[in-house]
């Protein structure tokens, strides 16, 4: 499916700045809207600001010239932000691994490659810390903060 086909804008309308813009990079779903790519490590959420619909596509399609979303740029700085967060999140969790006693093995099949001796300890490690972080990048959590933040500043003139 092609996202710039259904717009049904023939007429030549020219809205006030770029059409697409960047939400951000997350890996909370695993398929491109665009082509049904699926096992995609990271999708990279767009909005199209004439419709409002948000949605997510692979990094491929996202960047691909032929699809006129024209966001490569903020694509590139997207995932960079996610990589950079992906990094401190493993080493967030490793430290708190190894704070609860966790320890890493050699791996029998891969030489160099070190696994946790206890995964069960480390998935649920994993586990509570997204939960904590819960995904701040997705558009979801954004909209969920912003409107936290909202009914905040209201409370916040009654009192
Ligand atoms: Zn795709």
């Amino acid at each position: 499916m092609n996202p710039t086909a259904n717009g049904g804008d023939a007429g030549g309308r020219h809205p006030a700045g770029p059409r697409f813009a960047v939400l951000g990079v997350t890996d909370d779903r695993d398929f491109c809207r665009c082509c049904g790519r699926q096992g995609l490590k990271r999708v990279v959420w767009i909005e199209d600001r004439e419709s409002g619909a948000v949605q997510h596509f692979g990094t491929t399609c996202a960047t691909a010239p032929a699809k006129s979303f024209g966001v490569a740029l903020g694509v590139k700085a997207a995932i960079a932000r996610f990589e950079d967060a992906q990094r401190l999140f493993w080493t967030r969790v490793n430290a708190e691994y190894r704070r609860r006693g966790g320890r890493h093995v050699p791996d029998k099949g891969r030489r160099g490659v070190f696994v946790a001796a206890d995964p069960t300890l480390k998935d649920a490690i994993t586990t509570e810390l997204r939960l904590a972080g819960a995904n701040q990048g997705s558009p979801d959590s954004v909209a969920q903060r912003s409107e936290h933040a909202k009914r905040q500043s209201v409370l916040g003139t009654e009192s």
